[in-house]
């Protein structure tokens, strides 16, 4: 597989760190648990968007935009790293915020990312909740063109075909790094969102043969409805990479019972995991993703649900800007 048939600029760190968790190893009593540190990837505060937004902004280099449409949550880590690419090469931004936490405090519409997209200079609007956001976009791309300039629409999360590449890389960068330390992984954890990171790993990961079953955590979702959208777009990024059937619907698993009340609503679960992850590593989580991803994660780990002798990977997908506006949320001790 040759990802460098696709177009792509250079946006992130690579390769990210894959580190061992000593400490909360021991704290849970095995199995040994390892972190790949794409809160790591270096683009404004860092993040699993910075490897999707390499192939999908040389897209819109190919297609010749000088302004990027994209979408998002109030809080989106996703819109920060667009907003900050967009810079960085050159391109506006136009940004549709959604608001689909309810009642959101002050922190929360105003700091944290929303502070990052407005410090990166992108033209900020905000939505209700359940907006058409296909239709909202096609808008606002045609007014970039009645001003004269060339639009491109980054979908939410960049989770496309194109986007997905981004983490077909991040599977074949991981299984390299294990095998130059002779690590064996048992098991793959991630949060699985608008899916790209999902579909992206599970196509990596067969296509190297490298046998790791992955589990995706959802965040907001339901568990048949989310394995649908991943495998869809799966069977998509296959086939744009040329190799079609290679992922196959079993492959494809999600947990979405770390939700709570819904997505971006903090749990206790959340808190305690990233606390304790502050506590025993120094490492930063964020409340909406990799924090209830890692709570899942924890609790399976509690319940017995992985051999102690076994080695687990958990992708840290960033998201740390989320935290500042969720500070009344967290309820430290
Ligand atoms: C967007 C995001 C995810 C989910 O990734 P998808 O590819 O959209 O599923 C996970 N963690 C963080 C921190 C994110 O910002």
């Amino acid at each position: 597989m040759l990802l460098s048939r696709f177009p792509r600029v250079s946006l992130a760190h690579l390769p990210t760190p894959l580190e061992y968790l000593p400490n909360l190893t021991s704290n849970l009593g095995g199995p040994g648990i390892y972190v790949k540190r794409d809160d790591c990837t270096g683009l404004a505060t860092g993040g699993n968007k910075t490897r999707k937004l390499e192939f999908v902004m040389a897209d819109a280099i190919e297609q010749g935009a000088d302004t990027i449409v994209t979408v998002g949550a109030v809080q989106s880590n996703h819109v920060r790293q667009t907003a900050a690419a967009a810079c960085k090469l050159g391109m506006r931004c136009e940004v549709l915020l959604e608001h689909r936490v309810p009642d959101p405090s002050s922190l929360y519409t105003h700091s944290g990312n929303v502070l990052l997209d407005r410090l990166f200079g992108a033209n900020i609007r905000e939505y209700p909740d359940g907006t058409d956001f296909d239709e909202a976009m096609s808008t606002v791309a045609e007014d970039v063109r009645s001003a004269g300039g060339t639009p491109y629409i980054v979908p939410g999360g960049a989770s496309n075909k194109i986007g997905a590449l981004g983490y077909v890389n991040c599977a074949m960068e991981m299984v390299t790094q294990a095998n130059e330390r002779g690590l064996v992984i048992d098991h793959m954890v991630t949060a699985t969102g608008c899916a790209g990171t999902h579909a992206g790993l599970i196509f990596g990961l067969k296509a190297t043969n490298s046998q790791i079953p992955l589990l995706g955590i959802g965040v907001n979702a339901a568990k048949a409805d989310q394995e649908q959208k991943v495998f869809d777009l799966a069977v998509e990024t296959a086939e744009y990479v040329g190799a079609p059937g290679c992922v196959e619907r079993a492959d494809v698993v999600a947990n979405c019972d770390y939700i709570g009340d819904g997505y971006g609503i903090p749990t206790p679960s959340m808190v305690e995991a990233v606390t304790m992850l502050a506590r025993l590593e120094g490492l930063l989580f964020d409340p909406v993703y990799s924090g209830k991803a890692l709570a899942g994660m924890i609790d399976l780990v509690r319940q017995g649900s992985v051999d102690k002798s076994e080695n687990i990977v958990f992708l840290h997908t960033g998201g740390s800007a989320a935290l500042f506006a969720y500070a009344d949320q967290l309820e430290l001790e």
